[in-house]
């Protein structure tokens, strides 16, 4: 274990050595120094550059070299060797197709086509065939791949020209003898069930193929009740049938989920660079491009889509307040200019009742007339100040309010910005606030009741907490406890929540979890903790938990489930802390 725990305490201790050892700071020695001091691999590092000149000199001309040249460039882009290997067998594959010997698979097909077979008419060969052709992500080797198969499907059933079993064969079916169902029936359950598995089990995974759907359906049916004599030949064909189409639908799934994901990795990858300067889009994006970069999980999907659900319902009022408020904003400036228009006009015709005054002294004939002008001028100029002095009133008042508007503009702005995270997570730790887990224990509750999981909750306090505020202050109280939910997070699986409960109590959700297995995972964590030292002000501080650990009885509620964790954990507290103990 190294001492240097972070980056940058790496980075300079690297610089350090180099330095002493008297190297030459080259990027290739850092490189290595870093990986040493860190006890880390030094094989991990990208060399985009060279990558992209040999992009540079990739053929581009038919859509399969301009596929690859795009899927090399997005593994240059993102720096990301999987994409690069994904590419490389991507076009490894590709390169078979062209060794497709084509012409004697299709002449098999004609071949087959004509043959006579006991149990397949033309009819439902053609339609195979073309279930075949049709099939929606049918590349080269797929397509090929899928007649193969076929044919040997057609092959393995006995013709009327050829002696059973000399059809060459090479599946592992039992020789299709046309003898009767054996003796012994099976018990109706067992024909209920298999039944049931067609049109059940496998139906659920038909969904988006009704036809196929009911084809299983059907096949199923022909168990139940258990038929007093069976056709094997019949059936196994009819069986093989089914399976390659299972088989086939199976993939097709699987390539849309896939192409699917790309897609949707695709647009989010599109938006978050288009909305750089809209931060409060970030948090979305980022919760949902996460979710799909690990294997789909319904339970991950459900949670970003509660969260999603919250803050954009959150972000829909605030952006209401917001348009609000610039509304207001454009009302005021528009205001503003008004008033703007107001004073050069009053000034204008102060002006103008100036001209006309001094030309009216210019023709003055006596001293009457001239005072009657003055008087006059003074009168004006009375108005032009009394205007003057109410424009400029008016006018501050306009820009406090402007000002005020743009405070309140720039806090809303704010606080959409920030509802991404705030919503359901503790804003020191990252882990999940009480609201956050009050729901994620309502989902895993409901969960484990409709399929019968075992379901365990674990409640952690801090030891001796208290000493740790008071001997390094409380800035190295808050980064322990960032520490600790850093660990915890990185020990847990995928399906685990962790949630801050209070100060410094933590609860963790465990679902599919038996009460053994969960005090073995919180053990797991105690045992984390300890080989992970806390530094505080440089010195290393070991933190440690008591726990206590509660399996969920049926019809309980988290609230009781909780308790009983809480008063599992106090006996672990007595016992003399740094233990878990089962409630
Ligand atoms: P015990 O082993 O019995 O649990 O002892 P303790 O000292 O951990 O327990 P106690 O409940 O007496 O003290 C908990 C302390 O945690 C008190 C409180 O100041 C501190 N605390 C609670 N929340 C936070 C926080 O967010 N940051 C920091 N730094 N301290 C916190
Ligand atoms: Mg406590
Ligand atoms: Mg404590």
């Amino acid at each position: 274990m190294t001492e240097f725990t972070t980056p940058s305490d790496v980075a300079r201790e690297s610089l350090k050595r180099l330095a002493m050892d008297r190297v030459a700071p080259t990027p290739d020695n850092y490189r290595a120094y870093y990986h040493r001091i860190a006890g880390t691999r030094n094989d991990d590092s990208f060399p985009a550059q060279t990558f992209r000149s040999i992009a540079a000199e990739l053929p581009r001309s038919s859509p399969a070299q301009q596929r690859f040249a795009r899927r090399f460039d997005e593994a240059i882009g993102k720096q990301s060797w999987i994409t690069l290997r994904a590419a490389l067998t991507e076009l490894a594959v590709a390169t078979e197709t062209q060794d497709i010997a084509w012409a004697p698979l299709i002449l098999q097909i004609i071949e087959q086509m004509d043959r006579h077979h006991a149990s397949l008419t033309k009819a439902r060969k053609k339609e195979s065939l073309k279930h075949v052709l049709d099939g929606s992500s049918s590349t080269a080797p797929i397509l090929y791949g899928r007649l193969n198969k076929l044919l040997q499907h057609w092959h393995a059933g006995p013709s009327d020209d050829a002696p059973e079993g000399a059809t060459g064969t090479d599946t592992d079916a039992p020789p299709a003898t046309g003898e009767p169902a054996a003796e012994t029936a099976p018990a109706p359950e067992l024909a209920h069930a298999l039944d049931e598995l067609f049109r059940r089990g496998v139906g659920a995974l038909l969904a988006d193929t009704p036809a196929l759907q009911s084809r299983a359906a059907a096949f199923g049916e022909r168990f139940n009740p258990w038929p007093a004599r069976i056709d094997q030949p019949l059936l196994l064909a009819d069986l093989h049938e089914l399976i390659l189409k299972l088989e086939w639908s199976g993939e097709d799934q699987s390539g849309i989920r896939r192409a699917l994901i790309a897609l949707l990795q695709l647009l989010i990858d599109n938006i978050s660079k288009l909305v750089i300067d809209d931060q409060w889009l970030s948090g979305q994006l980022s919760v949902v491009s996460e979710a799909f970069s690990q294997p789909l999980d319904i339970r991950v999907l459900d949670e970003v889509e509660r969260r999603l659900r919250d803050v954009i319902d959150q972000q829909g009022r605030l952006k209401q307040e917001l348009t609000d408020a610039q509304l207001r904003l454009k009302q005021m400036l528009a205001g503003f200019v008004d008033r703007l228009a107001d004073m050069s006009h009053s000034a204008g015709s102060f002006h103008d009742s100036l001209e006309r005054s001094s030309a009216r002294i210019a023709q003055a004939k006596d001293i009457g007339e001239l005072s009657n002008v003055i008087e006059e001028m003074l009168r004006d100029t009375r108005i032009a100040q009394e205007d003057a002095r109410r424009s400029r009133d008016d006018l501050t008042s306009l820009q406090q309010q402007v000002e005020r508007a743009n405070v309140e503009i720039s806090k809303l702005q704010n606080e959409l910005q920030h509802t991404s995270e705030l919503v359901r997570h503790d804003a020191l730790t990252g882990a999940l606030n009480r609201k956050g887990i009050d729901e994620a224990l309502e989902r895993e509750i409901a969960r484990a009741q409709r399929r019968g999981t075992p379901l365990c909750i674990g409640l952690l306090d801090i030891d001796n907490f208290k000493r740790i505020n008071d001997t390094h202050g409380h800035h190295a109280g808050d980064a322990a406890l960032q520490h600790l939910a850093e660990i915890i997070r990185a020990n847990l699986r995928p399906q685990d929540s962790l949630g801050r409960y209070g100060g410094e109590e933590f609860v963790i959700v465990l679902p599919d979890t038996d009460a053994e297995n969960a005090v073995a995972t919180l053990t797991r964590l105690q045992r984390a903790l300890t080989s992970r030292y806390f530094l505080a002000e440089g010195q290393k501080l070991l933190i440690t938990f008591s726990a206590g650990v509660a399996r969920l009885d049926a019809d309980e509620s988290a609230a009781t489930a909780i308790d009983r964790a809480d008063k599992a954990m106090y006996r672990a507290k007595r016992a003399g802390k740094n233990r878990v103990m089962m409630a």
